[in-house]
């Protein structure tokens, strides 16, 4: 393995994994356990995963309710010279995760941000959905209520390959909304990545919207839509 030297008052964004715990890197190991400090968004939830790797470091809770508190205070620890790592509850912090108001203050103060490489539910599911990958337009989750419809129309003459995340509760109405606004396209569902029940359904809005009205509706989901052909 090769040597990296934890950087004094730097913002390290961590990734970990979303499923399988083989996915972390080597290098978010290394850093984890070499950092002053971790902010994670569910304490209890990243205690199990540093267990799991005996990675026993101080650990801070940073979540969306209380970001504006937090990131004052972690940035007096980075300005003394602490390094400080933030993970969330799976995946890329910043990635419809918490984080990317702390960076942002981060780089306007002139603080070192580091964001490694690593898990990330959206890339596999759209590599392995077999839509066009050249170009694509990362959306994460539509909004609930305010704002929902205006967005799928502005969405609906999107020539890149649409991706959006999805709650096992909203998948149902989500993928029916798409086929009403966008028409029936193609479309995936990616469900469980790296996990033992993963699966990646492939067909058209309609057929997704079949598929998942026969059956219990569990798990994580992303879906992934054909951008419209000009
Ligand atoms: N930061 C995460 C990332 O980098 O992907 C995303 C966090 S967001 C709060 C959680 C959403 O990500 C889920 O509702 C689901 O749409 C998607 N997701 C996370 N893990 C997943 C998995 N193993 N399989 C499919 N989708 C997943």
């Amino acid at each position: 393995m090769s040597e990296e030297q934890i950087l004094a008052g730097t913002l390290y964004i961590v990734p970990t994994p979303i499923g399988n715990l083989d996915d972390i890197t080597l290098r978010a190991i290394k850093i984890l356990s070499g950092v002053d400090l971790i902010a994670a968004e569910d304490t209890r939830t990243s205690k199990i995963l540093l267990d799991h790797f005996s990675i026993h470091k101080p650990l801070v809770s940073f979540f969306s309710q209380n970001e504006s508190l937090r990131v004052p205070q972690l940035l007096e620890k980075l300005k003394e010279g602490k390094s400080l790592a933030i993970i969330s509850d799976a995946g890329t912090p910043g990635i419809s995760d918490p984080a990317y108001s702390i960076i942002t203050t981060a780089i306007q103060e002139n603080i070192r941000v580091i964001a490694l490489p690593g898990p990330t539910a959206f890339i596999p599911a759209l590599v392995a959905s077999g839509l066009p990958t050249r170009s694509f337009v990362f959306e994460g989750f539509l909004p609930n209520k305010k704002g929902r419809h205006t967005k799928l129309l502005e969405l609906k003459n999107e020539s890149r390959t649409i991706i959006l995340y999805e709650s096992p509760h909203r998948i149902l109405k989500t993928l029916q909304e798409l086929q009403e606004v966008f028409g029936d396209r193609d479309a995936v569902v990616a469900r469980e990545i790296s996990k033992k029940f993963e699966e990646i359904i492939r067909g058209t809005l309609s057929s997704l919207h079949s598929t998942f009205s026969s059956r219990s509706i569990k798990g994580e989901y992303v879906i992934i839509v054909a951008g419209v052909e000009k």
